[in-house]
Order: structure tokens, then sequence, then C-alpha cells
């Protein structure tokens, strides 16, 4: 039995999910990688099913089961389809600046349409030329009277041109590197806002992927998140809280591709036998699945974190653990599931090609597994780990 400490009211949403993605995304997923359009279809499910409030309290017409749920969520759907996985998370990813740091006139006014899926949202940090370095950004927030102008542009926005609400980061004072970012909330039809080019895609080819630009884009003051100059702080407090949400898009996409190489191996023959009991196979399975599970135990325990109201400094370590873990649990499970198959592995008509190619990104956005190690790193530092030498000299 995989690790499971959900509610009873969890587990009733989480069989839901998984039975939606078993008869509903499941049949959708190649074509969706096929066509390389965003899959509208698959907003419509979540939203029937009520999904889209998954992440939102019930007060703005969400389920109010928390992040845990989420996570499993997410996981679900991207054992089979990881482009619909993806269009929950980004829904949370792009709605956390509201929850973490609007007033309650921005929660009333948006969160309700995000909570049942009328709006989607969309996280705009990546520029041009500050990916991993995003204090280096270089678009612009300049305050007149009752709006703020913005000029510049961001790269590699996922929900681009599908979302209705972006929310937005931008220096409102270039000299302060860090201390000069701002968060905005964006409104698709505000003038002056253009969506760019969408990019073509090793993977998770369903999702859009796009340029935005800002051409005195005026957004009303009204729509600044917390204080000026609270801007990165925010951006970093959403990613320890969204990360987690890309780890479970990874252990959707390993766990899938084990499930499915495991139905594999136990129906291909070779040698007289089914491949599975070769051992060299089943020591791969093994693997495998220790892996997912060990994955999902460190996912879940940041889950259990979240809702438990945890303090940022506990959680940008752990959240950043499970991201890394996760995720490359993903890239080298999802390249073994290809391995078992062996040359039916590669082809397109089997699900473990595409998972391999989905399980990549999951590796480079929301920090990159570099950025993830550097962070874990500089926590450990911070704490006082020294009491094992102390008693040495
Ligand atoms: C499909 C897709 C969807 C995305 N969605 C979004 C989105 O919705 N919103 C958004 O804001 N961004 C999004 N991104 C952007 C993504 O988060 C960035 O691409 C990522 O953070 C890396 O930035 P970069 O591409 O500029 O790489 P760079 O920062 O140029 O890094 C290049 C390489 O150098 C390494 N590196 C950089 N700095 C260091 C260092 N100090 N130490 C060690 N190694 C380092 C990196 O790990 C990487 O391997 C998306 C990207 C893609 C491809």
């Amino acid at each position: 039995m995989p690790y499971d400490p959900l509610s009873d009211d969890q587990r009733e949403i989480r069989e839901l999910v998984r039975s939606l993605a078993r008869e509903r995304i499941a049949p959708r997923a190649a074509e969706i990688d096929k066509s390389a359009k965003f899959p509208w279809d698959m907003v419509e499910l979540l939203r029937e099913h009520e999904l889209f409030g998954l992440p939102y309290e019930e007060r703005f017409g969400g389920t109010g089961t928390g992040a845990l749920m989420v996570l499993v969520a997410v996981e679900e759907m991207s054992k089979v389809c990881a482009t619909t996985g993806l269009i929950l998370a980004v829904q949370e990813l792009g709605s956390l600046g509201l929850k973490l740091a609007g007033s309650e006139e921005q929660k009333q006014r948006y969160l309700p349409r995000l909570a049942s899926g009328e709006w989607l949202a969309a996280y705009a940090l990546t520029e041009p030329g500050s990916g991993s370095d995003s204090a280096a950004m270089r678009t612009e927030a300049r305050r007149e009277g009752d709006v703020y102008v913005l000029n510049g542009s961001k790269r590699f926005i996922t929900n681009a041109g599908v979302a209705s609400l972006y929310t937005v980061f931008a220096k409102t004072d270039t000299s302060d590197k860090h201390g000069g970012i701002s968060a905005f909330v964006v409104e698709s039809d505000t003038p002056g806002f253009e969506v760019g080019r969408i990019e073509p895609k090793m993977g998770i080819k369903g999702s859009t992927t796009g340029e935005i630009f800002f051409d005195d884009c005026r957004v009303p003051a009204e729509n600044l998140l917390g204080e000026e100059g609270e801007g990165f702080r925010i951006a970093m407090r959403i990613l320890d809280r969204s990360r987690p949400g890309i780890g479970a898009q990874g252990l959707g996409l390993a766990q899938g591709a084990t499930d499915y190489a495991l139905d594999y191996a136990k129906s291909r023959e070779t040698m007289g036998r089914p491949i599975a009991q070769h051992q060299l196979i089943a020591g791969m399975l093994a693997d495998m699945e220790t892996k997912c599970e060990a994955a999902r135990g460190l996912l879940y325990k940041v889950g259990l974190m979240i809702d438990e109201d945890a303090p940022d400094e506990d959680l940008t370590k752990i959240s950043a653990m499970a991201k890394l873990f996760c995720t490359d649990v993903a890239m080298e499970v999802t390249s073994d599931a290809v391995q078992v198959l062996g040359g039916y592995g590669y082809i397109q008509e089997y699900p473990v090609e595409r998972m391999m190619r989905d399980a990549k990104i999951t590796q480079i956005y929301e920090g990159t597994n570099q950025i993830q190690r550097l962070v874990i790193a500089r926590e450990m530092l911070r704490e006082n780990r020294s009491f094992l030498l102390s008693g040495v000299a």
C-alpha cells in the first residue's frame, strides 16, 4: 500500500480524480501531445467536477480541502497526462500571490472566478535575460496617479494566451535589485498587455508556454499585491508552496510510467517467460517503485506541513527537496520505463515515450534542480549543525 495520510473526505476526492483520469483524461493524452493544442475540453472537465476549487477556501467557492489534496490531484492526473495535471498546478501557482499577499477586497474580486475555473491564472516571473537570476528582471512599473504603467516583457510563461489573470513581477525601483521588485495582478484585457510567440516544445505540448509584453500597460494601483518592494519575497513565498505541485507532476509521471512498465513486463515474453521474471527487469521495476514511494513520502510531508501552516523558514528547504527529488525520480523512472519496454518504449504508440519527454521539464521549471540544490545547501548552512564536530580538537 502506498503511503496514504489522507482523510476519508480526501480519499473520496482522490477516487473521483482517479476515475476521471482513467476514463476521461487518459484517452485524450496522446492526442493532446500530438496536436500540441491547449486542451480546453480538459479545462471543462475540471470545471464540471469542481476540481478548480481544490486550491481555495470554501468562502471563495473552493473545497477547502487543503494543499495535500491539490498535490494528490495533480499526481493522479499526471499519471496519465502531465499537461492536464499542470492545468491544476498552474491554477494554484498563478493565484498564490493573491492568497498570500492579496487584500480581502482583491481576494473577493478574483478568487471565486479562479475557484470555479471561469478564469485561468498564470505566474509571470521569468524574462529573456533573467531565469534563475530572477531579480535581474528588467520589466518596470512606474506609478502615475492611480495606475502603475508597466513596460517590458516576460518569457516562457505557462498559460500565456489562455489565462485571464497574470501575477506579474516588475521593478518599481530599478536601483534596488531584490528590494525594488513589486507584484501585480494583471488582467489579460488590460490595454498594453499582449501575448507574443507560443513556443513549440519537447513535452507537455498541450500546455502553452509563451511571451507576454507590456507596452505602457496601465494597471490600476489597487492591483498591487502587498506593498511596493515586497515582490521578491512574495515570489519566493509562492515558489515555496508551488514547487511541490511540480513535484506532484513528476511523481505522477514516475508512478504512471512504473505502472505501465509493470503491466507490460507481465505480458511481454522473451526466452520462454514474461520479462518481469528476468531478474534484471524485476530489479529495475523494484527500484522504480521504491523511488516513487520515497518521493511520495517527501511530497506528502510538505503538503501536510503547508496545511499545518508551517512557517516560511521551515518550508523553503523541504519544498525544494520535494521538488528536486520527485522530479529527478520522474526523469530516472520514465527513462527506465522506456528501457523496460525495449524498442516499443521508444515509439509513440506507447505512452512511456511521451512520459519521458514530459518528465524533463519538471527538472527545469519553477527553479531548475541546480537551483533547488543551492537553496537546500543555503538552508543547511543557516542551520546550527556543527555539534558533531564540537567535541573534536
Ligand atoms: C515549458 C516552460 C514553462 C515555464 N513556465 C514558467 C512560468 O509559468 N512562469 C515563469 O515565470 N517562468 C516559467 N518558465 C521559466 C523557467 O522557470 C526557467 O526557464 C528556469 O527557471 C531557468 O531559467 P533559464 O531558462 O533562464 O535558465 P538559466 O538561468 O540561464 O540557467 C541555465 C543553466 O544554468 C544553471 N544555473 C543558473 N544559475 C546557476 C547557479 N547559480 N548555480 C548553478 N547552476 C546555475 C541552471 O540550472 C541551468 O542548468 C518556464 C520554462 C519552460 C521551459
